[in-house]
């Protein structure tokens, strides 16, 4: 299979391989599979140094079968039109699978944020927001974007402000970015989503034993080996649940390092020398490695790519020595790779399902931000009291009487609580979605792999609503 395609075409090669399942007529698909509108945008920066240096950025709004759009603004040097067009058709997928109700978009602008300075870096934002809004590329029901690679919770406080400042709707104006600071209405548990999502995606693949056995697994996540690719905000994340999940993440790479450890990291030991070193390479009582690729080669249970995109190649592919490759980066297989791993029965959890934990809790930041009120506000009291009044009666009709622990689980549930519960229950659903149309395929004799169902569920899901917008008969 040609490893030549752009990243667009190998999402489109997916998309293909799925839709051959289905029946809609050519142009409906066409028109799901065809990205809407893309903007390429050019702008000075004055550096510090005072030399003028000219960005490149792009904003590209995928699908409007749901508005507004959704989808991140990463800052790398790979990007280009076709990076930011795959991503945004990835983000339409993504939302439809997990049923969150918004169109798939994406941004990004072409620079390396290391060879920055911070205020370099706002001047950038700012400006690449002031061009966004002159196009009608953002807003609370137009486009919301969010962190992704190279961007956090920052550039996202940015983005609010420059927009809250020239916006029109003043009281709406905090939904029209997320991923935002807590204290300028972000959500708790927003920054950790996207790896806590992976982790309840896995543990659900996991649980189920019929599915395990012919990867010569037992249920369940622990005990598991894990090498997770990436120790940025989602590697970093993914592979702290999992510690705590108790999987045992034996290897981790990042962009100029990986080390090595038959028993297992302690993730928040990692991160510690990390951020006093600046560095992974070196960590004591482990292997290091100067090449991360080699890293990917490890033998384990499962293989977590967090990185970017076209990691897993006709190259690598016959090399991989795990079980389970669970996609926490988005489009880190090429099509090419993929046919190597269904061969190998190797086992994927796509990305348009397990790292659709980002959005997800984006979506309840932007619903929070529209009503204004904090999750859980009005009836947390409520419920403690309820809940203890309960506690005392069982006490009284039993004679038991509950342990100061037993006690601590009695409470009324915070935005935090919430805001997990809700991936949970969204990750679990669409695992069960997932495999549900898996399964009606094998029973036609028909070999979908969780990848093809994923996209298949995407499908539906799109395409019903075009119909019901009375778009397609
Ligand atoms: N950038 C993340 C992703 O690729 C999150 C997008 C969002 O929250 O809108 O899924």
């Amino acid at each position: 299979m040609a490893e030549k395609l752009s990243f667009f075409q190998k999402v489109n090669t997916d998309f293909d391989k799925a839709a051959r399942f289905t029946d809609y007529p050519p142009g409906l698909l066409e028109q799901i599979k065809i990205c809407n509108n893309s903007c390429h945008f050019t702008f000075p920066l004055k550096r510090d140094d005072g030399t003028i240096e000219t960005i490149h950025g792009w904003r590209a709004e995928h699908s409007h079968h749901k508005l507004p759009t959704k989808g991140g603004i990463r800052y790398s040097t790979l990007v280009d039109e076709d990076e930011i067009m795959a991503l945004a058709a990835l983000m339409t997928y993504k939302c439809a699978i997990v049923d969150v109700p918004f169109g798939g978009a994406k941004g990004g602008i072409q620079v390396d944020r290391n060879q920055y300075s911070l205020s370099e870096l706002e001047r950038i934002t700012r400006r690449y927001t002031y061009e966004l809004i002159q196009k009608n590329y953002i807003g609370p029901g137009v486009d919301v974007p969010a962190p992704d690679f190279g961007t956090g919770e920052t550039e996202m406080a940015w983005i609010f402000d420059t927009y809250a400042t020239m916006a029109p709707d003043k009281l709406n104006a905090i939904a029209c970015v997320t991923g935002k600071p807590i204290e300028q209405n972000g959500i708790l548990g927003r920054k950790e989503a996207t790896g806590r999502g992976v982790v309840y995606g896995l543990q659900e693949a996991c649980s189920i034993a019929a599915d395990m056995k012919p990867l010569g697994l037992t249920p369940g996540l622990s005990g598991k080996t894990v090498v997770v690719q990436g120790f940025g905000n989602v590697g970093y994340h993914a592979a702290k649940f999992l510690m705590e999940a108790d999987a045992s993440v034996i290897g981790i790479t990042e962009r100029y390092a990986g080390i090595y450890n038959p028993h297992g990291f302690d993730i928040e030991k990692v991160a510690t020398y990390r951020e006093e070193t600046g560095s992974i390479r070196g960590y004591p009582s482990a292997t290091s490695i100067e090449n991360p690729n080699e890293g990917l080669e490890w033998a384990c249970d499962i293989l977590v790519p967090a990185a970017l995109e076209n990691q897993l190649t006709a190259a690598n592919a016959p090399r991989i020595q795990s079980a389970i490759i669970a996609e926490a980066a988005n489009g880190p297989t090429t099509p090419a790779a993929d046919a190597i791993f269904q061969e190998r029965g190797i086992m994927i959890i796509p990305d348009t399902y397990l790292n659709a934990g980002g959005v997800t809790v984006s979506y309840f930041e932007w619903l929070r931000n529209l009503s204004h009120v904090q999750l859980g506000r009005l009836g947390k009291r409520f419920e403690d009291s309820t809940q203890r009044a309960m506690l005392q009666a069982v006490e009284k009709a039993t004679g038991y009487q509950f342990s100061n622990d037993e006690r601590q689980l009695i409470h009324g549930a915070d935005e935090e609580d919430l805001v997990n519960s809700g991936l949970q229950d969204t990750m679990i659903r669409a695992y069960q979605e997932l495999r549900e149309t898996r399964m009606q395929h094998r029973s036609k004799n028909e070999d979908v792999d969780c990848r093809t169902a994923a996209f298949l569920n995407a499908i539906h899901r799109i395409a019903q609503s075009y119909m019901q917008l009375g778009i397609f008969p």
